[in-house]
């Protein structure tokens, strides 16, 4: 009998990928989008090949790849990579009247380069030990003296901070902003982390009372440990202010590729009922699609309403902020 695998193996590295098959750059961790694609390729029949690194990686690789790239589809996290990735040129408009009816504004590109395929929010985290709920009320009153040595941050340079204050100056516009991330700094317990989920784990551990991190996070070391003596505060729900800050994870189509119809429909599907059940599943993140309910674990931790400030604008304002962030003394 004749081999075949190489043959295969041959043809899937050369050839332009089959019309059974699409070609999705991915930001999003393999675990957390393979089961979706499963469920897809059920469906549909239609393969799915991943290729996943970080977000500036792949957008420069589209870039370089041009018009020979395989890629149909990119998915990033957070809104100042899809908007950079827009920048770049490597995303083209997406005309869908589908994702324009399920994906609220706030939560797209207003020109169709990106949709949100889920929704994580950028909370407030407070010890269950020694900060009682009433104490807290907005991301700007962690900048008052009261917080001084209790606050706990992750870095500047992870763009999830990058876009809170991004949109902070947004809202407040510069002067305040920057009063506010000085506050910030100021009521530093210990010096920035490079993760959410440190920022937890020093909360529990009494190193700080207060912190700011992604539900996600939280959820997971929850989980793993029911008697975490941290809770979750929804800021900013009072009239008149902003609310929670929420960011996205995002789908495109990418601008070269050889099926515009087939990711279109793949990105749609992603917004369909079903995929949105299974991301709101799958990492204690919210779905876009109005009417998904949270995960029950998520739900127990109560509503909230989100800033309804079209996201976007972290992507714009994002150079901004860092160079605010940098003034400020925030590392
Ligand atoms: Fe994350």
């Amino acid at each position: 009998m004749r081999r075949m695998f190489p043959l295969v193996l041959a043809l899937a590295l050369s050839a332009p990928a089959a019309a059974d098959t699409l070609v999705v750059y991915s930001e999003r961790k393999e675990p957390l989008l393979t089961p979706i694609l499963e469920a897809w390729t059920a469906q549909t029949g239609v393969q799915v090949h991943l290729l996943t690194d970080q977000a500036q990686v792949l957008v420069e690789r589209l870039a370089a790849e041009g018009e020979r790239t395989r890629a149909d589809v990119l998915v990033t996290v957070d809104a100042g990579n899809l908007w950079l990735a827009t920048e770049r040129g490597v995303l083209a408009p997406l005309r869908s009247e589908t994702l324009d009816a399920v994906v609220p504004a706030a939560f797209r590109d207003p020109d169709g380069h990106w949709y949100a395929i889920t929704e994580r929010a950028r909370v407030i985290v407070r010890s269950t030990e020694r900060v009682p709920a009433a104490e807290l009320s907005t991301y700007e009153d962690l900048a008052d003296p009261k917080w001084q040595g209790r606050l706990c941050l992750r870095s500047s340079r992870k763009v999830y901070n990058q876009s809170l204050v991004a949109m902070l100056i947004d809202r407040h516009g510069e002067e305040r902003t920057e009063q506010i991330v000085r506050g910030w700094v100021g009521n530093l317990a210990a010096p920035p982390f490079a993760d959410d989920t440190l920022v937890v784990n020093a909360i529990a551990a009494g190193q700080c009372d207060v912190g700011i991190v992604n539900t996600y996070y939280y959820g997971r070391l929850a989980r793993d440990r029911p008697d975490l003596p941290v809770a979750v505060f929804w800021p900013n729900q009072a009239e008149g202010e902003s609310g929670v800050h929420v960011n996205v994870t995002g789908a495109g189509l990418v601008r070269h590729s050889r099926q515009p119809e087939l990711a279109r429909r793949f990105i749609e599907w992603l917004l369909s009922e079903a995929a949105q059940r299974q991301f709101a599943d799958i990492d204690y993140e919210f779905a876009v699609r109005p009417g998904v309910e949270p995960n029950a674990a998520v739900a127990a931790w109560g509503g909230f309403r989100a800033d309804d400030r079209n996201i976007a604008q972290a992507g714009r304002r994002q150079a901004q902020a860092v160079r605010l962030m940098d003034r400020a003394g925030y590392r």
